[in-house]
């Protein structure tokens, strides 16, 4: 789709066989930053005015939801089950995205639509992998088949490629040095491929919601970016970890937060959603990557390697660097950690916003010291 007014008509009004439509269309809803897939969007030559219409109505809904996704969740579903309603919707999206003008809320949703396809490239037969590292991005990429060290390397990809590709990655593997280089490529297993073509995808669309668009939408449009406004100017804050007290304060964590921290001295199994509460949220007030080590380590069994990484995946120093920050309430309390509520969790819907609140409220009853 095209911002100025083109997205129309049935997307296969050719003869096109049913079942290379149907294989097309689910490309297309797949990775839809592919060439392939916008050509088959400007073929419908959709114009703004016909979303208007409520036979588009799931478009702009799910269009409202990807990046509602992207702004609380830091990623996107992989959903496929209207698969012209996922097409479409990504263009839209682009479009509110581009429109907001944030470039917080841009970098936020071209890393959430690129987690988004890193976890669908998982699930995909190398040849897929290749075709669109070839055909989208460039890549001079051959396959492997090589083995070391008990690692099979599906693929070798030109160094120069290699290097453009992971400039923005920290760690250490990533070091050209700490790759096995034969005849000017770099081997690499089908996950590393899967992993450096999400950073593409980020910077293609990057690049696409980075540009300046100036238009007057329609109703039902305006309406979807009011609430995708409503959901970032509410979760900015959260996101930003603006306005928390300087030093960890203990006694302000929320009833959830103090559950899972007990169960964790106690030496409770903790299910996955209450490590992952705790961690990111003491990630998120600050305290230091390695206390949190020592603490599970010197309580737990846990291998100290592994939880290394795991809370340094969620504190976004390692993997697709995004720095988790801890769910809402509403989804706590579906996984029944929310518990012993007081009347600050009356007013929040997020645990940070209940630290913030009671950080102060100590802050306030503590005695003043003396000048
Ligand atoms: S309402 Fe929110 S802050 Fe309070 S215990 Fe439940 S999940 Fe935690």
């Amino acid at each position: 789709m095209r911002h100025s007014n083109a997205i129309g008509g049935n997307l296969f009004s050719t003869d096109a066989p049913e079942r290379l439509k149907d294989m097309l269309e689910r490309e297309a809803a797949k990775y839809p930053f592919l060439t392939e897939a916008a050509k088959l969007v400007d073929a419908l030559n959709l114009q703004l005015d016909d979303l208007t219409d409520p036979t588009y109505k799931k478009v702009l809904d799910r269009a409202t939801e990807r990046v509602v996704q992207a702004i609380e969740d830091g990623t996107i579903d992989e959903r496929l089950d209207d698969v012209l309603t996922e097409l479409l919707s990504f263009p839209v999206a682009v479009m509110f995205v581009t429109i907001k003008d944030e470039p917080f809320l841009s970098r936020r949703y071209a890393l959430a639509e690129a987690v988004r396809v890193y976890f669908l490239l998982q699930g995909e037969e190398r040849d897929k992998l290749a075709q669109i590292a070839r055909d989208s991005f460039g890549w001079d990429l051959k396959d492997s088949g090589e083995r070391y060290d008990g690692v099979l390397h599906d693929f070798r990809l030109h160094f120069n490629d290699y290097l453009r590709s992971s400039s923005s990655f920290h760690e250490d593997k990533w070091k050209l040095v700490n790759r096995i280089v034969k005849n000017g490529y770099v081997l690499l297993t089908q996950r590393e491929v899967a992993r450096l073509i999400q950073g593409e995808v980020e910077t293609l669309i990057k690049e696409q919601v980075s540009k300046t668009v100036k238009i007057n939408l329609p109703e039902p449009l305006q309406r979807c970016l009011e609430r995708i406004s409503k959901v970032f100017d509410e979760n900015r804050q959260r996101l930003g970890g603006e306005d928390l007290p300087s030093e960890v304060t203990n006694e302000a964590f929320p009833p959830c937060i103090r559950y899972c921290m007990e169960g964790l001295l106690a030496g409770r199994r903790a299910s996955h959603m209450e490590r992952f509460a705790l961690t990111s949220f003491l990630v998120t007030i600050g305290m230091p990557l390695n206390n949190l080590v020592d603490l599970y380590t010197s309580v737990t069994d846990f291998d100290p390697a592994m939880t290394q990484y795991q809370v340094e995946h969620i504190a976004g120093v390692r993997g697709n660097r995004t720095k988790y920050t801890p769910p809402l309430c509403d989804t706590l309390r579906t996984h029944g950690i929310c518990r012993n509520k007081d009347d600050i969790c009356e007013r929040v819907k997020h645990p940070l916003s209940y630290y913030r609140i009671k950080a102060k409220r100590l802050a306030y009853q503590r005695p003043q010291k003396q000048p």
